[in-house]
């Protein structure tokens, strides 16, 4: 950079106000953090955070960086789990959490929403409407709308019943990398037909613009039944899976599973006795109560194909509240007592259980770290199978950090380029350009890159993450 910190810091006040402008180590050091693994480096650390509350300065912030050719990286609220969120050069980081409006018109039958707030607030607000929005990570208590329309992912098997959360995107107020605010979309309910320029700036990871205003149709709420079974291996899960597909059977909203090891976790953390093997949980849905019952009970007929130990209807909120909870503990006890490495392999439907298989056998064989625990849960009817390698110590080295991650990374990719997968959780890009180049070959990436340059000539919006930067 050619100019000094005080500088910057005087230009960019300039722009979004003197209280919106960070430029002390303490708070670099927090925006250079994300959920990966292994500590932040000096090159991750940002010379400044600035807080914009609106396009317009979002657009001079562009215009200034464009000029001084310093990297800007979007912050969401840094919840990826892929290393999207981490600044992979010294830049300065721009968080949206000041861009929080919503407007709801039931009338026009969309809503409006600032990227900056949090997901569950945007679906606090439209309960208001009896409205649901189709987004469910399990961060959403702290991961911005932005961020998950930037990543488009929806979670839970909601892609396999309802769409992700892109399909119910109507348009944009976009910034793009070099300043220009563009309004893409309609205000109708109808989508365009053809090319639709909305579509380039969904799951797009902040590559090609920033995301200033989300329209996104309103989606009836639905009436829910829950669903329990449980299994005595995981394998008879996988095959319920695969005879849902093969029978035509309409995916419930939610299909979530636990293996042997994760349920027992899970289960024993929410005060639940600890089930014989594997559990299965489902939410399935219908714009009728009685249709939401009738799907239950056609369901549980269904599972019953499988070799289930039990299989039942949990009506009690409370009861499901606590297996709901099992999958979210399963987790923090992994990030409680060790480190883990996921990863995601989501395969061709009818190959679910040879694609278990050989995940298991990644995990038991790696060869950063002897001794890993193999240890799965995930969205398995969309399908994901999302694989841990779980280290019961923090203690590891950061150079092993890195070797397990990268290892991990690259022998799931290959089961999903095996397996005719391509994952559908968390965003792609800033993990996956040797996956893209695999499976998509070299010239679709070089078509990606082409891309990125006609947006982003000077390669200003989270610079590093097409390039697979670490
Ligand atoms: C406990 C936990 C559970 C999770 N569960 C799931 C899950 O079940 N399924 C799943 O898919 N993911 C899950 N995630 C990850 C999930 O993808 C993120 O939490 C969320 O999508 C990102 O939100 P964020 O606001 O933190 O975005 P960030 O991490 O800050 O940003 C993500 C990417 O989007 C870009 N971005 C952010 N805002 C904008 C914007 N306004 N315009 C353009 N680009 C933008 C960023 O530059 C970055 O590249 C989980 C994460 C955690 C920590």
């Amino acid at each position: 950079m050619d100019i000094t910190i005080s500088k910057l810091r005087k230009d960019l006040a300039r722009i979004v106000g003197e209280d919106y402008v960070s430029t002390d180590r303490p708070t670099s050091v927090v925006y250079a953090k994300d959920t990966m693994p292994w500590d932040v480096e000096e090159k991750n650390m940002p010379y400044a955070v600035v807080r914009p509350s609106n396009s317009s300065e979002i657009s001079r912030l562009l215009k200034y960086a464009n000029e001084k050719l310093i990297p800007v990286h979007i912050h969401g609220s840094g919840t990826s789990l892929v290393g999207l969120a981490r600044p992979k050069t010294k830049g300065i980081v721009m968080d949206t959490a000041r861009m929080k409006g919503i407007e709801v018109y039931p009338e026009r039958g969309y809503f409006e929403v600032g990227p900056g707030m949090h997901v569950a607030q945007v679906k606090k607000e439209l309960a208001k409407y009896n409205a649901l929005l189709p987004v469910f990570p399990g961060s959403e208590l702290v991961a911005t709308i932005g961020g998950a329309i930037a990543v488009n992912t929806s979670a839970h098997g909601v892609d396999a019943a309802l769409g992700k959360p892109g399909d119910f995107i109507l348009g944009f107020e976009v910034v793009l990398p070099t300043g220009q605010i563009l309004q893409t979309g309609t205000e109708s309910t109808r989508r365009p037909a053809g090319i639709d320029p909305t579509k380039y700036f969904i799951g797009s990871e902040g590559l090609l613009g920033v995301l200033t205003k989300i329209r996104m149709r309103l989606i009836p709420m639905p009436y829910f039944e829950q669903v329990v079974a449980y299994y005595s291996r995981t394998e008879d899960v996988l095959s319920t899976v695969i005879d849902m597909y093969k029978n035509g059977i309409y995916p419930p909203l939610f299909f979530e599973y636990l293996d042997e090891r994760a349920a027992k976790i899970g289960f024993e953390a929410v005060g639940l006795q600890q089930p014989r093997g594997a559990v299965s949980m489902m939410r399935l849905h219908s714009w009728s109560k009685e249709g939401s019952r009738q799907r239950a009970k056609e369901f549980l007929e269904f599972l019953k194909d499988n070799n289930p130990i039990e299989t039942k209807i949990v009506s009690d909120e409370e009861e499901w509240g606590k297996i709901w909870q099992s999958r979210a503990e399963a987790g923090n006890y992994m990030y409680r007592l060790g480190m883990t490495f996921g990863s995601e392999i989501s395969p061709r439907v009818d190959k679910l259980i040879e694609a278990f298989h050989d995940a298991q056998s990644i995990v038991k064989n790696l060869d950063s770290y002897k001794n890993a625990e193999f240890i799965s849960f995930g969205h398995i009817g969309a399908p994901t199978i999302h694989a841990y390698a779980f280290i019961p110590t923090k203690d590891i080295a950061n150079e092993v950090k890195k070797a397990i991650t990268l290892e991990m990374r690259e022998k799931t990719e290959d089961l999903n380029i095996k397996y005719g997968g391509c994952g559908g959780e968390w965003g792609l890009t800033a993990q996956r350009v040797s996956f893209l180049k695999k499976k998509y070959g070299e010239s679709l990436y070089e078509l990606l890159v082409t891309m990125k340059k006609a947006f982003d000539p000077n390669d200003i919006l989270n610079r590093g993450n097409l390039q697979g930067w670490m």
